[in-house]
């Protein structure tokens, strides 16, 4: 069986992941894959908290560890360059000039800041109650919307990290939050970006992949095209549930995965 591309790893940049370059690849091939990305978290403007991503002063050494990993490897894996952004409104000029500033393969955008509040942090999970869990959810859709629309990224991360503690919108608010999902999904189609299929849910408390499979069945009506990322945060992520990801886009009537370099997409074919 063909694997699919990880393109979603992180280094100890970002303060919160831990093993070099070289682990995250050597364990990549241990699991069979023939191809992975690292999207460690991007250093960002002053608006978002420092610690929980690379300084602008760390970027060049994030490169020159991929480009030796990718010579170190050459011939059993290949080894994508890429970066995860987080999108929040303001931060286009700054992405912009960082996107064209490096020889990326692809570019993450992923929302996980509301206003000042970074609403999948642990630490700040108290705020979900003063906020309410369906105005979360409808903010979270339009800003992903947005992240989409602003045309920057070439893959949306995770997306519905919103429900990673497992917040529910109640019944009577369903509708409306599905109808703000299927806005998201008109954005996405219309920019042409990916969305990512992400392993990373299971592993949180909600216990599902990211996103929810009413999710992947209407991107798939839309046509979009989907990445898949384990989010590895520590080398024995790396290939996370990865066929559990395959299953539910074949169920899903998608058969092919995206693939990257230097910012062009291609298709790849995926059989279960
Ligand atoms: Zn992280
Ligand atoms: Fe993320
Ligand atoms: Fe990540
Ligand atoms: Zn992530």
């Amino acid at each position: 069986m063909q694997p699919l591309p990880d393109y979603h790893m992180h280094t100890p940049r970002c303060n919160h992941a831990e093993g070099s370059v070289a682990d995250y690849a050597q364990a990549a091939i241990t699991a069979g894959l023939d191809e992975i990305g690292f999207s460690d978290h991007s250093p960002m403007p002053e608006l978002f908290d420092d610690n929980w991503r690379m300084r602008m002063e760390e970027l060049d050494s994030y490169i020159d560890e991929v480009v030796t990993a990718q010579q170190t490897f050459a011939g059993q894996l290949t080894i994508r360059l890429g970066l995860e952004a987080d999108w929040r409104p303001g931060c286009e000029s700054f992405v912009r000039q960082l996107a064209a500033d490096y020889p990326w393969d692809y570019l993450i955008g992923s929302v996980h800041y509301l206003d000042n509040w970074a609403f999948d942090d642990p630490d700040q999970r108290s705020h979900w109650d003063e906020v309410g869990v369906e105005s979360v959810y409808l903010d979270y859709y339009a800003q992903l919307a947005a992240s989409a629309t602003c045309g920057l990224f070439d893959i949306l991360g995770h997306p519905d990290l919103a429900k990673k503690f497992g917040h529910r919108p109640a019944a009577h608010a369903q509708p409306q939050v599905e109808a703000a999902e299927a806005a998201m999904l008109d954005a996405v189609a219309a920019s042409g970006t990916a969305l990512e299929i992400s392993s990373a849910g299971l592993r949180k408390p909600v216990g599902e992949i990211y996103p929810h499979p009413r999710i992947v069945a209407a991107a798939a009506a839309r046509n979009i095209p989907f990445a898949y990322g384990s989010d590895a945060h520590q080398p024995a992520d790396v290939g996370y549930a990865q066929q559990a990801c395959r299953q539910l886009l074949i169920q899903s009537n998608i058969h092919h995965i995206c693939q990257f370099n230097q910012r062009q997409r291609q298709c790849l074919p995926i059989t279960p």
